[in-house]
Order: C-alpha cells, then sequence, then structure tokens
C-alpha cells in the first residue's frame, strides 16, 4: 500500500483545501481494514467532487481510487461487484458491454462508485443509484467488515446513502437490467407551457429532464422514449457550435460575482444562442444523456421537494430571484429532475416522488458571495425541501431533523457503530451534532 506524507489535499473546484498527515492509496479490502482498524480519525475520498467538505479533514485519509477493480459478474442474476473506487464510466462501460444498464444515472462519469453512492447520486426519471445497489461490504470503525444485503432492509436502507459515516463501502454489487435504447427529443418551452406538464410527461416519457434557464421564462425540455435499437431516427444534434455553451457561459459570467445582474442579460443570450434549437437522437440512457467531458469547474447546490409541492416552490423562486432589488441572480441552467420515492433513510425521496432543482455558479471561486445560494436554501426549507449532501449548503442537524423523517434514528445508529466518531471530520460532527449526542449519551 503507497503512503504519502504531510500533503494538501484539494477539491476538483479547488475550493475545499485540507492538509493531512498520511495519505494511503489502497488496493485491498485487508489494507481498508488495517488502515481503518489502526486509525484514530480518519476520512476517504473518491474523485473530490462534492462541493460539500464531507471527505477529508483528518490528518489520515484514504485514496480510494486505487480501489477500482470489476469483481466479478452473476450472468443469471444480471449482478455486478466492483471495488468502490471504480469510476462510473468504467462500470457502465463494462455492463453495456454485456448488454446490461442501471436505468437511472447522473450527469457526470467522473465520479467513484463509493462517492457517488455515499452522497446520493441521481439521476432523473428513476430512483438514486444507491438504491440498484443489491450488497455491499462495509469496512465498520474497527476494522472489522460486514456484509449488508437486501435481507436486513432496516440496515441496507441505513447505509445506501451514509456519507461514510457508517462505515466505509468495500465492495459493491449492482442489480442490473437490460440495456434499452431512448429516442431523445430536446426542444425550449415557456414555463407556462413545461410546469404543467410535468405530471403527464412522467407518465408519457422513460426520461424527463428540464434545464430550466432562470430569468427568461424558458426552460429547455428533455425526453426520453424507450425504442427498439433499430429504429431509425434522423440524428439532429444542432449548430456545430453548441459543444462551446460551457465556454461561453464562464466568459459572459466573468465578472457577475461583482455586478450579479450581469446574470440576467447573460442568460438571455445564452437561451437565445445554446437553448432555442431542437434536437433528436437516439444511444442507451449513458451514451445519450451522460455528459462525457466537462471543460471547466464549477460549484453546485442542489436541493430537492416532493413533486405535490413543486409548482409552488418553483414560483416562489422565480419571483424572489427576479426582484432586482437582491442579488440572487442564476446561472444557467437550473436543472429539474425526477426520482421516485424510496426507503433510504438518508434519501432525498424518502416516502415521496420527488424533484430535484440544481443550483450552479459557473464561477467556483467566488461561490462564496453567489447570494442564489442562500435564497434557494431559504425557499426550499420553509417548505420542507432536502439538500443534496454532496452540494453546497448551511443547514445542520436542528433543520435537517425536521425534514429528513429517520434522521434521529441514522443517527443513534451512526453513534452506535462508531462510538469515538472515528468517521467524523469536522464538517460531518457539525452536520449530525456529534458532541451533543456523545454527551447526552455518556
Ligand atoms: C460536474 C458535476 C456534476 C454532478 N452531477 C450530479 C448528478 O447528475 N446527480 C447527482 O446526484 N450528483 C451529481 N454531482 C454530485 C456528485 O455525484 C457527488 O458529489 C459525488 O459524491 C462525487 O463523487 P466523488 O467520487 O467525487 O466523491 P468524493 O467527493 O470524493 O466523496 C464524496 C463522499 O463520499 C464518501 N466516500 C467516498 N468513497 C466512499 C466509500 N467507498 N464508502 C463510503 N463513503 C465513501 C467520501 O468520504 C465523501 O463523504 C455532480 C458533481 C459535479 C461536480
Amino acid at each position: 500500500m503507497k503512503q504519502n506524507k504531510n500533503g494538501t489535499w484539494v477539491s476538483w473546484n479547488e475550493n475545499l483545501k485540507h492538509n493531512y498527515k498520511t495519505m494511503y492509496s489502497i488496493t485491498k479490502e485487508e489494507e481498508l481494514q488495517e488502515v481503518i482498524a489502526n486509525s484514530e480519525k480518519i476520512r476517504f475520498f473518491g474523485s473530490k467532487q462534492s462541493s460539500a467538505d464531507i471527505a477529508t479533514g483528518s490528518d489520515a485519509i484514504i485514496n480510494m481510487t486505487t480501489y477500482n477493480k470489476i469483481v466479478s459478474y452473476d450472468y443469471t442474476k444480471k449482478t455486478i461487484t466492483v471495488q468502490s473506487g471504480l469510476l462510473l464510466s468504467d462500470l457502465l462501460e463494462a455492463i453495456e458491454s454485456v448488454g446490461w444498464c442501471i436505468p437511472c444515472l447522473p450527469d457526470i462519469n467522473t465520479i467513484t462508485i463509493g462517492g457517488a453512492l455515499a452522497t446520493g447520486t441521481h439521476g432523473t426519471s428513476g430512483k438514486l443509484l444507491s438504491e440498484y445497489m443489491s450488497e455491499c461490504n462495509l469496512i465498520l470503525a474497527d476494522g472489522s467488515l460486514k456484509t449488508i444485503t437486501e435481507d436486513d432492509e432496516d440496515l441496507i436502507n441505513a447505509v445506501r446513502v451514509s456519507l461514510g459515516m457508517l462505515g466505509v463501502m468495500s465492495t459493491i454489487t449492482f442489480q442490473c437490467e437490460p440495456i434499452y435504447t431512448l429516442h431523445v427529443k430536446e426542444k425550449p418551452e415557456s414555463d407556462s407551457e413545461w410546469l404543467p406538464k410535468i405530471k403527464s410527461r412522467l407518465k408519457e416519457h422513460d426520461f424527463l429532464r428540464i434545464l430550466w434557464l432562470p430569468h427568461t421564462n424558458k426552460g429547455y425540455v428533455i425526453t426520453g422514449d424507450k425504442i427498439d435499437a433499430n429504429t431509425e431516427v434522423i440524428e439532429n444534434k444542432g449548430p456545430k457550435y453548441l459543444k462551446h455553451r460551457r465556454n461561453a457561459s464562464k466568459i459572459l459570467y466573468k465578472y457577475s460575482h461583482k455586478f450579479p445582474w450581469i446574470t440576467a442579460i447573460a442568460n438571455k443570450i445564452l437561451a437565445k444562442a445554446f437553448f432555442s434549437s431542437k434536437k433528436e437522437h437516439k444511444g442507451s440512457l449513458y451514451q445519450a444523456t451522460v455528459t462525457k467531458s466537462r471543460g471547466s469547474t464549477l460549484e453546485l447546490a442542489e436541493w430537492t421537494i416532493g413533486l405535490d409541492k413543486f409548482p409552488q416552490v418553483f414560483e416562489e423562486i422565480k419571483s424572489e430571484i427576479n426582484k432586482w432589488s437582491n442579488k440572487s441572480f442564476i446561472h444557467i441552467p437550473m436543472d429539474v429532475r425526477f426520482v421516485y420515492k424510496d426507503k433510504s433513510w438518508l434519501s432525498y425521496a424518502y416516502g415521496q416522488d420527488t424533484v430535484t432543482m440544481g443550483c450552479v455558479s459557473r464561477n467556483a471561486a467566488t461561490a462564496d458571495t453567489y447570494e442564489a445560494f442562500k435564497s434557494v436554501e431559504k425557499i426550499f426549507l420553509k417548505h420542507g425541501g432536502r439538500p443534496h449532501w454532496g452540494k453546497r449548503f448551511a443547514a445542520k442537524d436542528a433543520k435537517l431533523s425536521k425534514v429528513y423523517p429517520k434522521w434521529e434514528n441514522f443517527k443513534e445508529l451512526r453513534n452506535q457503530l462508531d462510538p469515538t466518531n472515528k468517521f467524523l471530520n469536522p464538517y460531518l460532527t457539525e452536520l449530525v451534532n456529534a458532541k451533543a449526542l456523545v454527551y447526552e449519551n455518556a
């Protein structure tokens, strides 16, 4: 096992930095167990693409990206077992090559499986990625290994989304489905058109995503329908210059932290240039809908709300950010997606069909001054919204306990499994108010 001494860990967009004393790069399950058993405090990281400060911040840290092998396939059950540091891109290529898929994917493929599951990473028109996990080996705080299966419903539902606070996921088994082809259509629509059609479109289509374009009264609607792989689709990927959207946004938003109102003008230009053409193509869910490369970094927040409450929250956000008296101008796009209800304790979709709404700052370095993150959080929290664990939010224990019905159960289990708080960094300690919890139980 490789060890690096006394370095600085830096997140993907350089907004988070932590000094460490030892960084272990592990390749075997036994090494993972040994390092955890012998460390007083330990955190672990994947591709470092979370905006929340949840990955490192302890003297000893584990680089999981070197723990990245495919362990086995079960062709009868259509399952694949992988080490948790494997990149999502590698997992998806492996399962596509044997004719399988995971039917709901995030719009990013450079993340690790462990990082994706731990933070409740999701796509649209399906369930969180972690819901497709049928089994995992979890390394507990004392270094012992516990195999978690669907037979222990409570435990697997606690572990599926757990920010690495219950243990480190070692190997993970995914239940896959047969691969299918999607016919994807994309077009602009005014807010008054797409908003009332959400529920009917969710029934009609196998894939629905809306890139909302703040300050323009428009959204860009992406639908997908399953078709026979041989069905002919006349491909229309729109003008060639569309691929420059992210770079053009970066340039137009360059001074928007100093003069936030520039955003409203930039959005109108971007909407006209990059979101006014219709597009049409076909491919697997992975090939047709997941972004494979990004030219620049960014900073993200994302909030989620029950499907029935979304129209009201949407109108409130729209009216708030369109007030020129405040500075909550929002960069394009706000990504609106749909997740079906599940039973995972810290899932955004626990107990309810859910809408997720992203909020992006294209300028990661000035994200602290981006007022929109605060305004969006305030409105979502007011309506009982839940934050994406891997992205930026300020809410802590007291507020989270009101929106996650299983929050206190999670904290209790965490306290049992990790009584010395080995897996907590300062951010996570505050998130679960761990000091108070330990004090109460003492
Ligand atoms: C450009 C971009 C696009 C994104 N798109 C989406 C999207 O479409 N949908 C969505 O839901 N999210 C999305 N995200 C968020 C992203 O999926 C999460 O932040 C994810 O956690 C990043 O994975 P990572 O490998 O970088 O994990 P890291 O950021 O390195 O770690 C995240 C957390 O996982 C823990 N962890 C890592 N490995 C393990 C393990 N083996 N066991 C237990 N815990 C572990 C870490 O300790 C940390 O707490 C996006 C982020 C970016 C930057």
